[in-house]
């Protein structure tokens, strides 16, 4: 049942404890995570073998699937499946395309022309997770602006499922990619694997993909004692829903509970405009919540989520701002009115026909996202995660001319004198 609070009788300080998420006070994860990356840095593959049989319950005898395997795995897609998945790969292909852009040389002094270029990131990691529910939507979200980039070296670790493979779907998605190799490892060890490298997994430049809080623990840890960079903390999914009078309490249900669905610790949250918003929306969530497979696990995620009702449209943007959604809906006619002060967010869906599953899977934008917060700072994974911008400048006879002074000043400024005389040495003949 979800805790239902008045917006105008929340102190700055209860405020603050509502948009707080998925922190870990006691360290708890970071210690399971933190055993987890030592082992798998002294045991290499040995490691890998351990955990998928200690965490995933599987005893595996290799550590990947080759292409044959996958096209037998895949074989069990239907035809209907597969169309599925091309409608996704097209849109998400055809959204991702647009993102890289070769931008223009710019003269900043006659003679002086300075830009960037795009290189892909050499060696990727992409984690597809695989523990309470199998997503091949995240991989067709992670290997195709990887693919759109150029990427040379693409690795993917998902977690073996109980027949020691991975589903039909992610099978077909890396058909569909050109990847021929999956590496059968989930968790903090599939992280870890990707940031030191192992005997048979390359270790990598970037890490990317969600997972849960061991996955998201174990990236924002490699990122500080590597040199492996990662996409960003994506870790337990969250939906803020902002509702009016003009929204339906059935499609406002619907989307707290597609969030609620993903695991244990997803959190929905609802900021309406009226307490009877608010308690139609609760009846329709218990009702559409009874009849859904995973109704346990949505369960103890709604359990964890709350609704604010507020005075105005205004009031509710104050507060998503400051919660800073993975995702968020604006379920209202009034949309338009305030896109404008949207200040936080990872990826918004607009009005009442707009639901988050289609952004989630086939829209064309990307669903690996920002979570805990983390949208404050972050962006969601784009084509420009997969490439660096190099810069780059060219400098003409005439174009020394002019901005040597200024140069040799500043560095005479600085106390660097041989700044300053690399200037010299050209200007001087
Ligand atoms: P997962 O693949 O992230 O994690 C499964 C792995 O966790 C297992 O292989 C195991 O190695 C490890 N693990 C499980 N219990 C453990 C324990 N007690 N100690 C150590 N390791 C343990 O799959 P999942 O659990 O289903 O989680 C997927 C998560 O991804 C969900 O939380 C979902 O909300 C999130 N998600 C986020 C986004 C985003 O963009 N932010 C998108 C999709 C999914």
């Amino acid at each position: 049942m979800m805790i239902v609070y008045n917006y105008s009788e929340l102190s700055k300080q209860d405020i603050q404890k509502l948009v707080q998420r998925n922190v870990d006070p006691a360290n708890e994860i970071r210690a399971v995570v933190e055993e987890v990356i030592a082992n798998v840095q002294q045991h290499g593959d040995r490691a890998l073998f351990d955990f998928a049989d200690r965490f995933d319950k599987v005893k595996l005898d290799k550590l990947y699937l080759d292409k044959t395997e996958l096209e037998e795995i895949a074989a069990a897609v239907s035809p209907a499946q597969k169309a599925a998945l091309e409608t996704a790969y097209k849109n998400i292909y055809t959204f991702h395309q647009t993102q890289l852009k070769a931008e223009d040389k710019v003269e900043t002094m006659p003679g002086v022309t300075c830009w960037r270029e795009l290189r892909a990131i050499e060696k990727v990691g992409l984690y597809i997770p695989g523990g309470t529910a199998v997503l091949p939507s995240t991989f067709l979200m992670l290997g195709i602006p990887a693919k759109i980039a150029g990427c040379q070296e693409i690795i993917v670790c998902s977690p073996p499922q109980k027949n020691g493979k991975v589903n039909a779907f992610i099978a077909q998605v890396a058909l569909m990619l050109g990847i021929d190799r999956i590496f059968l490892s989930g968790g903090a060890q599939a992280i870890a694997a990707m940031a030191y490298g192992t005997e048979s997994i390359v270790k990598v430049d970037k890490i990317f993909g969600p997972g849960n809080q061991f996955v998201t623990k174990a990236k924002t840890i490699v990122q500080s004692t590597t040199a492996t960079a990662i996409d960003m903390p994506a870790g337990p999914s969250e939906v803020l829903v902002i509702a009016d009078e003009t929204a339906h309490p059935k499609y406002i249900a619907a989307d707290l509970l597609a969030q609620a669905e993903h695991g244990i610790d997803s959190q929905s949250v609802l900021v309406c405009t009226s307490n009877e918003i608010a308690n139609k929306a609760i009846q329709e969530v218990e009702r559409q919540l009874a009849v859904l497979p995973r109704a346990e696990i949505a369960q103890q995620a709604i359990d964890n989520s709350y609704i604010v009702v507020v005075d105005h449209l205004g009031e509710a943007m104050n507060f998503s701002n400051q919660y800073a959604p993975e995702h968020l809906i604006l379920a209202t006619d009034k949309w338009q009115e305030i896109t404008g002060s949207i200040i936080n967010a990872g990826s918004v869906f607009l009005g009442n026909l707009t639901p988050e599953s289609a952004g989630d899977y086939a829209s064309g934008t990307n669903h690996t996202l920002p979570t805990s917060s983390y949208a404050r700072a972050y962006s969601g994974v784009s084509v420009d995660s997969f490439v660096k911008k190099i810069t780059f400048q060219h400098i003409t006879e005439d174009g020394l001319k002019n901005i040597g002074p200024a140069v040799q000043t500043l560095a005479e400024l600085e106390g660097l004198h041989a700044h300053a005389n690399a200037v010299a040495v050209r200007s001087n003949g």
